[in-house]
């Protein structure tokens, strides 16, 4: 092991452990700062981060005109409430109308789950406007990641998940993902939605399968039910699109979410709306304290202008090429993975044989040889690194990955 917590460190972590409550388990490391791909902790070590968080800090940490912006906001308005107007949010929904074709309105909250959660209720309320009561029913995918609250977890299709928060919500059925036949002997007269992840993130970095979305997009079409395409984790120029979905032509979803990179790591969320559900949550339906705050849209209305810059998003798929190429060449010496996955920068390397199981340590054992990257499971190495990641910053970050995998032998 090369990163040890220093006695500071150490001591700090104690008391982390002290008074959170246990629902996570933090690696032995407390960062510090970024810039850019690179986080150092509080002993001055240094690391490439390659997993961004989870897909949140895309355009690198400390992006000095995000930071700007977030500056210049906090010297005039934090917080307005929902009871008046603040322009940065009022231009933010303009700006995500503009750069979403199918999107006429948007509703604004603070993160992935509560985006979902918006969604689902639009979907029922939808469906309440127009349709017998038994149209309620909302599909998910089989390894699908929907969020935490009681709702969006019940969405999220691993049992793992739900297990001692019973009695769940009803309403939901899962479908096994990218089965064309399973999902269409499902969907029926009671289905108001199907709620997708256009690549499943948590569940292993899986894209929905060529066609999928628009066989979705046919059957929600043919049985009167919305099509959510949830892009918490895929959306925001990670793929080298804008939105993930756009990778299929010609399909469209009735409602898009997103959270995680807008804000670049200001928390806010969004859901966006196609112009036959834009309405449906009319006043005093749904809300929230802190959604649409000027401070959250000041940070994404930078993110947004610079992702729909065509560069960074050809940048995207160039560099995602690269290191799918680097983790194939790594694969041709360790012989670790089954598959290398994924699209533009989010890559799911497969563990194979007895590498199975050990996602966890492996990803431990790459931060002690300074790089983050992330598990999906515990048989996908997961990668989501900055957007702008340079030629050096991978090089380095794949040498690093190297020497923490062949200690691992
Ligand atoms: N949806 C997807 C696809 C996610 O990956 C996540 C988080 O990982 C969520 C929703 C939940 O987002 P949050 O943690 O911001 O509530």
């Amino acid at each position: 092991m090369r990163y040890q917590p220093s006695s500071r460190s150490r001591e700090l972590i104690d008391k982390g452990r002290r008074y959170f409550v246990p629902n996570y388990q933090p690696r032995e490391v407390i960062l510090e700062r970024g810039q850019g791909a690179r986080v150092w902790d509080l002993d001055g070590n240094e690391y490439i981060d390659l997993g961004t968080g989870i897909s949140v800090t895309s355009l690198g940490h400390q992006d000095p005109e995000i930071t700007a912006a977030l500056l210049e906001q906090a010297r005039k308005l934090w917080h307005t409430s929902n009871i008046y107007w603040n322009e940065p949010s009022i231009r933010l929904a303009e700006e995500l109308v503009e750069a979403a074709p199918f999107a006429q309105r948007v509703f604004f909250c603070n993160s992935g789950a509560e985006a979902n959660e918006a969604a689902i209720k639009l979907a029922r309320k939808w469906s309440s406007l127009s349709f017998p009561p038994d149209k309620r029913e909302i599909i998910t995918f089989q390894g699908s990641f929907h969020g935490r609250t009681l709702t969006t977890v019940t969405a999220t299709a691993q049992p793992k998940y739900h297990q001692g928060f019973e009695p769940l919500p009803g309403g939901f059925s899962y479908c096994p993902f990218n089965d064309f036949e399973a999902i269409e002997g499902m969907i029926c007269e009671r289905t108001c939605a199907v709620l997708v992840e256009p690549i499943q993130g948590e569940g292993g970095i899986v894209p929905a399968a060529e066609g999928f979305l628009k066989h979705l997009r046919q059957l929600c079409d043919r049985h009167q039910a919305l099509l959510i395409f949830d892009e918490v984790q895929c959306g925001m120029g990670r793929t080298g699109r804008l939105f993930a979905h756009q990778w299929e032509a010609g399909v469209e979803p009735d409602v898009l979410t997103l959270a995680k990179a807008l804000g670049n790591g200001f928390p806010i969320g969004a859901m966006l709306t196609a112009s036959r559900v834009a309405q449906v949550l009319g006043f005093g339906s749904h809300g929230s304290t802190f959604g649409g705050s000027p401070m959250g849209a000041a940070a994404a209305r930078v993110v947004l202008a610079k992702l729909r810059s065509p560069q960074l998003l050809d940048h995207v798929q160039a560099q995602g090429e690269a290191l799918r190429q680097r983790l194939t060449a790594i694969n041709g010496s360790l012989e670790m993975f089954n598959q290398i996955r994924g699209r533009g920068l989010m890559v799911g390397a497969v563990l194979r044989n007895a590498w199975k199981g050990r996602a966890g340590d492996l990803t431990e054992l790459a931060r002690t040889h300074g790089v983050l990257v992330l598990q999906a499971g515990p048989d996908v190495l997961r990668f989501l690194p900055p957007l702008s990641l340079t030629d050096e910053e991978l090089d380095q970050g794949m040498e690093r990955l190297l020497t923490a995998l062949k200690a691992a032998g």
